[in-house]
């Protein structure tokens, strides 16, 4: 009996008991001779024997106390719960499950020195299952010659493979600041601004007089209580939640958009503050541009300003009932030629002044925000690649053709792509890629981040 693992299974344990706030669980998974006790012993600080790493080995305990940076958990030894199951993968997979009920993080031991077996893929599909959070630890790297092994096992999947040494200690701070940043919070806030739920948060943004309150009025609605400040002596933002389409929204700094700046010096210098300060807090775009005018500098800065803070965009054409065939002629010769690098975003034609085609911006925020979320899975991109690069390799520079050895998407909101590859890649190919990726699996509205690691 392993009686130490139910004392340390937390919170998971005990369903219909008392709620007892215990520490948060950290289970250590992988095949034998990975190096789990090791690095067990690594983080626990403990400096005797290590126990030999082989399945059928019964440990006494399997459970200890642990912390890290004055956060404390418990810290689980799978290497110790099986006594005997046949075959290897099955076991590992097994204590995978096991670890994924029980823990609030795993943390996965691979051998970087060996790579990827058929056992850490059984692991992973395991772990992909549930939804706990998986740290990846790439061991036995004991110096800088390991460090591009590291590398290859990003190919699992399951995010940044964590270089470490439990024989010497190399990297296990770095580890143990991923483990803490996976766990649960330890009071969660309320009124937090978090990613998951919540109103989505949008910035309403352009250059002075294109429409920006006008348009907020409108989808505010008549009644609103207008939000006012103290001749723009206070910077405090004010957001205001509306109604739109069957859901809430939540419009960024609204006081910002009603303040009047336009008589003052400096005027341009305060929009694109607040354009700013919209932007970090918001999660989309709403760019507005007056067709009665011709596109100005500003206009494009302003768009730059979103592209570059990886916000989800949608370009809204306002005073629209101001357009004549002659303008809009010119209208369209001016997108073409200056708005190429966001062809990707949706655009509405709006008029804040009699209402038309407003109701199009929420179906266009929704289609950029769902870009802006959007994963793609490791395997789906790689094979996806393989067939792009067959067709169509990476351009011969210095006489060495770089290879790409496979890709990841590392993050979402925008989708962020690493490209793992022998050599550098002309930013014309990675544009070309860039373009193909918008081709073949959407992204409508989203920046797409890419870049690459150069293994020599
Ligand atoms: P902001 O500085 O971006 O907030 O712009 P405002 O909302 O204050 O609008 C600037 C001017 O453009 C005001 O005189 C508005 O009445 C006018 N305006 C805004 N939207 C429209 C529109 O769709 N059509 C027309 N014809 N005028 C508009």
């Amino acid at each position: 009996e392993n009686t130490d693992l139910s004392t340390a299974s937390g919170p998971h344990e005990g369903e219909g008991g008392e709620e007892v706030a215990t520490k948060p669980v950290v289970a250590v998974v992988g095949r034998p001779n990975v190096g789990k006790s090791s690095l067990v012993n690594r983080i626990i600080g403990r400096r005797e024997a290590v126990v030999e790493d082989v399945p059928g080995v019964t440990r006494d305990r399997v459970a200890y106390d642990a912390s890290w940076q004055g956060r404390e958990f418990t810290l689980v030894d799978t290497g110790g719960w099986e006594t005997s199951v046949s075959g290897l993968a099955a076991m590992v997979a097994r204590q995978a499950e096991y670890a994924a009920q029980a823990a609030d993080v795993i943390l996965f031991v691979v051998d970087a020195t060996v790579g990827v077996t058929d056992t850490d893929e059984a692991v992973i599909r395991v772990l992909r299952s549930t939804k706990r959070p998986v740290v990846l630890a790439a061991n036995k790297v004991d110096g800088p010659l390991q460090d591009a092994d590291a590398l290859e096992l990003w190919n699992l999947g399951v995010g940044e493979p964590h270089p470490v040494s439990a024989l010497h200690g190399r990297g296990s701070g770095d580890l143990l600041d991923a483990v803490l940043a996976a766990l649960p919070e330890e009071a969660p806030r309320e009124e937090e601004e978090t990613d998951e739920g919540g109103p989505r948060r949008v910035a309403l943004i352009g250059r002075p007089n294109v429409g920006k309150s006008s348009l907020l009025n409108r989808l505010a609605g008549e009644d609103r209580v207008v939000v006012d400040s103290v001749a723009g002596t206070t910077r405090d933002a004010v957001d205001e939640l509306i109604e739109l389409g069957g859901q809430t929204w939540k419009f960024i700094d609204t006081a910002g958009i009603r303040r009047r700046f336009r008589a003052l010096q400096g005027a341009d210098y305060y929009a694109t503050m607040r354009t700013g300060t919209a932007l970090e807090r918001a999660e989309v775009a709403v760019v507005l541009l007056d067709v009665s005018e011709s596109l100005a500098d500003q206009d494009i800065r302003v768009i730059e300003q979103v592209v570059e803070s990886g916000r989800a965009l949608v370009l809204a054409f306002n005073k629209w009932d101001l357009l004549d065939e002659e303008r809009r002629y010119y209208l369209e010769k001016e997108i073409d030629r200056q708005l190429g690098r966001v062809s990707w975003a949706p655009r509405v034609n709006i008029s804040a002044r009699t209402g038309r085609h407003v109701e199009k911006l929420v179906p266009a925020l929704e289609t950029s925000l769902g870009s802006w979320d959007t994963r793609i899975s490791t395997g789906r991109l790689n094979s996806w690649l393989k067939e792009l690069v067959a067709a169509t390799p990476p351009p011969v520079r210095g006489g060495r053709q770089p290879k790409i050895l496979f890709a990841t998407q590392a993050d979402v909101r925008p989708p962020h792509f690493i490209l793992f590859t022998t050599g550098f890649l002309e930013e014309n190919y990675r544009r070309f890629i860039e373009r193909r990726l918008r081709e073949d699996f959407g992204f409508e509205g989203s920046p797409i981040k890419l870049s690459m690691r150069i293994r020599e």
